[in-house]
């Protein structure tokens, strides 16, 4: 189980004011929407925090996170970051480096570039955190153990050759948490897990609240508190409940 002590965690995608990616929304938000997000987090006193910060739990920390790693992030997302000194974690499919995000493109949405092997390291070396985001981008739910741990070690080696550093995280990707994922994580060398809705938490299903082109300052601060974090863990389970009364 997490203690309450643990930082939130805000999960992005693409940040960029570009028309053609408006069908991505809301995980496409707008340059305006990320300045707000960073300047109420100044505002209210948070300091970003990444997994490989020994101290990432103490004090008032958040944790900013990046699925899918867009190049469009260095755009505006990456300077503005650096300019605050702020860290983010980015997650990498790493079957799509130096390619497009196919797993909305056979959806009808628009295509996206990715970061290449470069940029990868540009990340590390800037000092960032990346992380994995699973090797072919799937739902590692639906997936038998000896697939999702494929999907785990590969990534890893992958990202550690081109850093040079320990791979710590996995971001599940669509938010679906593979069965036995403590196991198979601990096997693989993760030290934590990331979904979205989860009926419950842990070091290897932690909760992200999405932030979006809808959230004001004062939506924001509301999903940053303790409060909302309670209130997912109701949510959350009654999410879960749904989707099995649906069969999903
Ligand atoms: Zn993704």
């Amino acid at each position: 189980m997490l203690t309450g002590s643990f930082p939130p965690v805000i999960m992005l995608h693409h940040v960029t004011d570009d028309p053609a990616l408006d069908a991505l929304k809301p995980y496409s938000i707008s340059r305006a929407s990320f300045t707000r997000l960073l300047d109420v987090l100044e505002q209210v006193g948070y300091t970003t925090t990444v997994f490989c910060d020994v101290d990432f739990r103490k004090g008032k920390k958040v944790i900013i996170t990046f699925d899918d790693c867009p190049k469009n992030l260095w755009d505006f997302a990456l300077p503005e970051l650096q300019k605050r000194g702020m860290k983010a974690v980015f997650y990498m499919p790493t079957a799509y480096m130096g390619g497009h995000n196919d797993w909305d493109i056979q959806f009808g949405k628009p295509s996206v570039e990715l970061m290449d092997e470069a940029d990868i390291k540009r990340l590390s070396d800037i000092g960032m955190e990346v992380g994995s985001h699973s090797h072919h981008h799937v739902r590692l739910g639906e997936l038998g153990a000896v697939e999702v741990a494929a999907n785990l070690r590969q990534s890893k080696q992958i990202l550690e050759k081109i850093t040079g550093k320990k791979i710590l995280s996995v971001a599940y990707p669509f938010g679906s948490v593979p069965k036995e994922e403590e196991l198979l994580l601990k096997d693989a060398g993760y030290e934590y897990g990331l979904s979205i809705y989860s009926p419950f938490q842990s070091r290897y299903c932690i909760r992200r609240f999405i932030y979006h082109d809808g959230d004001d300052a004062v939506r924001l601060k509301s999903k940053l508190s303790v409060r909302y974090r309670m209130m997912r863990v109701v949510n959350d389970k009654l999410l879960y409940l749904k989707s099995l009364r649906h069969g999903q």
